[in-house]
């Protein structure tokens, strides 16, 4: 058996929480039936027993002196009429020699059984449950001792036949058993009406997020409003549909710009191949269309480069290799790379000291990051000016300075420079200068380490970049 949503019968969750549902009452029913009836039982066999103590009582109280006729007259009253839980009762000697019997004693009679006469010889009175082997019958077997003038005289055995008691103990577990099948019906009934309820939000969950697609990703479950945990499955659901959406969109727009910019350059490359084959040159001008294809192609395995990990961080957090470093081997680490560059455009950059501070991360990628920061600190600081690089103890955080006096970013442009592939100064070519990634691979970085970037700048003053990074991640 099949459902339309291709879910075995016998699978789905409706059927399981029926299935429990039933077993749970059927054990329910099992223990407090069972208990009841045994309570039952211990109830009546206390009953029978303390009617057995009673007809002793009444058959001996009145005889004063021990008489045998004075005993015969009292049995055979007291056994005569009662119509529920009959009496018998009978006396026996010493010699186990029944002296006198109620005419209802068991047919045929019962035998005087020698362990009961043995415990009763040492003075105690004492209870059993017969069987009689013939009829399948049980009989509680009362026997007293009596004793007369200190000495033992005679056994007194009274008798109640159990069928009565049995009846009732029977006619308890019938109406028990007879409940079963009702309630088993009724249990699945209810088992089955209860799981669709609860479970008919799951299936409008089911319904709904068939419907979204890469097409209408912007698309959400509606909101149902229990209060319970579908409610709370239904936000995750939308909150993973808002992340999901937010990331495909992230996609597409990365490969469209990235189709975008790999254009231009291979364009260009086209451009010149197709001008290196046009004619013959000679060797020098050769030299010259070659030198600028190669500018080029190192353009584009710089861009190449970005945008790799720039997917890579898209998709893997958890590749970085954090370590525990100290931050100040960082920085001159940074100034010894970039002193060549900054000396060759005569820039004069320099590192701050300050006390030793370490900071927990992925130190190849904080140097990646910090380095295109100070690479365009350099590029957009004309000769002569300054790069300063330092940081400041913040509590947890660490502010990671790097200021120049360069050219400046407009109000306008200095949240759009984190952006991919933006660039304020769209006079360079994108091969030749940078594609617009460096920042954005910078705040991605930045974002792993639950840091912040952000920029102070005045246009022709200088810019400052602020790297905010948690010492301890
Ligand atoms: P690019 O590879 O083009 O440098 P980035 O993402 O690194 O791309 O930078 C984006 C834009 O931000 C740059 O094109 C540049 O115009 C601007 N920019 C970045 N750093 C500075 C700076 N220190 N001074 C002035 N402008 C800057």
């Amino acid at each position: 058996m099949y459902s339309k949503n291709k879910i075995k019968f016998f699978k789905k969750i409706g059927f399981k929480i029926t299935l429990w549902y039933l077993l749970s009452v059927l054990i329910i029913i099992g223990i407090v039936g069972s208990y009841l009836y045994y309570s039952l039982d211990l109830k009546l066999n206390r009953q029978v027993n303390t009617l057995l103590k009673d007809q002793v009582e009444d058959i001996l109280h009145p005889t004063k002196k021990l008489n045998l006729n004075d005993l015969n007259t009292a049995i055979k009253r007291e056994t005569s009429y009662r119509k529920i839980h009959k009496i018998s009762a009978r006396l026996i000697d010493t010699e186990k020699k029944v002296v006198v019997t109620s005419p209802n004693f068991f047919d045929p009679p019962l035998t005087i059984s020698s362990k009961s006469i043995a415990a009763a010889q040492n003075g105690n009175e004492i209870i059993e449950t017969i069987r009689i082997k013939n009829n399948n019958n049980c009989y509680r077997l009362l026997t007293k001792p009596i004793e007369y003038d200190g000495s033992l005289k005679y056994f007194l055995q009274i008798a109640i036949y159990l069928e009565d008691t049995y009846k009732t103990l029977d006619h308890f577990k019938q109406r028990i058993l007879i409940l079963i099948p009702g309630v088993i019906v009724i249990t699945i009934i209810g088992g089955w009406f209860i799981s669709r309820k609860s479970l008919a939000p799951i299936n409008h969950i089911i319904n709904s997020s068939k419907s979204i697609t890469s097409e209408n990703l912007d698309a959400r479950l509606n909101p149902v409003h229990t209060g319970d945990e579908l409610e709370q499955l239904t936000k995750t659901i939308n909150l993973m549909l808002e992340r999901i959406e937010k990331s495909f969109k992230k996609n597409v727009q990365f490969t469209s710009d990235a189709s975008h910019e790999l254009r231009t350059p291979i364009t260009g490359l086209k451009a010149g191949t197709e001008v290196i084959l046009s004619k013959g040159r000679s060797a020098e001008e050769y030299r010259e269309l070659h030198e600028n294809n190669l500018i080029v192609f190192e353009g584009l395995t710089r861009m190449i480069d970005d945008m790799f990990l720039l997917s890579r961080s898209d998709s893997s957090l958890g590749e970085l290799k954090s370590s525990t470093f100290l931050l100040n081997g960082l920085l001159n680490e940074l100034h010894a790379t970039f002193s060549l560059l900054s000396e060759l455009k005569n820039i004069n950059f320099t590192v701050k000291s300050s006390n030793p501070v370490k900071i927990c991360g992925d130190r190849a990628l904080l140097k990646r990051s910090l380095s295109n920061i100070i690479d365009n600190s350099i590029k957009y600081t004309p000769s002569g000016r300054n790069v300063c690089l330092y940081f400041e103890e913040k509590n947890d955080n660490v502010a990671i300075y790097v200021e120049d006096n360069g050219t400046g970013i407009s109000d306008k442009y200095k949240d759009r420079i984190f952006d991919r592939f933006f660039r304020v100064d769209l006079s360079r070519t994108r091969w030749t200068g940078g594609a617009g990634l460096g920042l954005s691979i910078c705040k991605d970085i930045i974002d792993f380490h639950h840091g912040k970037i952000e920029v102070k700048s005045k246009i022709g003053e200088g810019s400052t970049f602020i790297v905010t990074l948690p010492k301890k991640q």
